[in-house]
């Protein structure tokens, strides 16, 4: 929620905004990971909520392993077919609005474990709304993808789960 948001009757003390503009603004500041992690991209995970990096200066330190209770789901490491069904049923059990990070070369496309039985990136059976490259991705690339997530947020850019085809 930006200052052109906000209307400030002068002199009345009293502050008027929209409906969508609070819920954006409390979205954006507080989303919720559940990291979805299953090789070495998860111990970097593990250093972007450490102090160093300090994911709770963007609001989104409360880290859940439940899908119930997470509105972002961050998958960090190579996903086999057989965890494919797995990831399937974590994404459906999360409410709307929720948002896909695929993090690193194995989620977003496979990377160099092109085989019979790994997943070419995570996009063929969940959507994702922000790809990071890397093998890892550095913990600032993590930064920088939950803010461009959180600009999209603001900006009122629905998740990927809620376009249709051929929306931008
Ligand atoms: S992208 Fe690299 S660091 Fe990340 S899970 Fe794959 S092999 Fe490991």
């Amino acid at each position: 929620m930006g200052l052109r948001e906000i209307e400030n009757l002068s002199g009345s003390g009293v502050l008027t905004t929209r409906l969508d503009a609070v819920l954006r603004w409390g979205r954006r500041n507080s989303l919720w990971p559940l990291p979805y992690g299953t090789a070495c991209c998860a111990i970097e995970f593990m250093a972007v909520v450490a102090s160093p990096f300090d994911l709770s200066r963007f609001g989104a330190e409360v880290v859940r392993f439940s899908p119930r209770q997470s509105d972002l789901l961050i998958v960090s490491g190579t996903i086999v077919h057989k965890q494919a069904v797995i990831l399937r049923r974590i994404y459906a059990q999360m409410a709307e609005p929720k948002w896909v990070i695929a993090m690193g070369a194995c989620a977003s496309a496979g990377a160099f474990y092109d085989n019979y039985c790994t997943l070419q990136g995570i996009d063929h059976v969940i959507p994702v709304d922000i790809y990071i490259p890397g093998c890892p991705p550095r913990p600032e690339a993590v930064l920088h993808a939950v803010t461009e997530l959180q600009r999209r947020i603001d900006a009122g850019v629905p998740p990927r789960s809620q376009r249709t085809e051929g929306s931008a």
